[in-house]
């Protein structure tokens, strides 16, 4: 998991969960302070993981079981919160100066 770029204080998953569910918004490193934001590539990957299983689980699953659409979006949903607890594993933050 991330740690900051620069004392290398181990970032805390709340800390890079809540940043994501706060539109990527930066982390300032709790030992040191510096602000980090998330990396262009996380952030189209973070988008890809919730949208792609949403579309996929809207367009092709959801019809096909012939569930109604307040339950499909309620489980669309669901998806995206649980496979955002994964995310703070995956994405990455840079620190930009200053
Ligand atoms: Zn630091």
């Amino acid at each position: 998991m991330q740690k900051c770029n620069v004392c290398k204080e181990q970032f805390k998953w709340k800390e890079l969960l809540f940043s994501i569910w706060r539109s990527y918004k930066p982390i300032e490193c709790s030992h040191c302070g510096k602000r980090h934001v998330i990396s262009f590539v996380s952030k189209f990957f973070v988008s890809f993981l919730i949208v792609i299983p949403a579309v996929v689980f809207g367009l092709v699953i959801a019809p096909e079981q012939g569930l109604s659409k307040p339950v499909t979006f309620v489980i669309i949903v669901l998806m995206a919160f649980v496979i955002s607890l994964f995310l703070p594993l995956l994405v990455k933050y840079e620190y930009k100066g200053g």
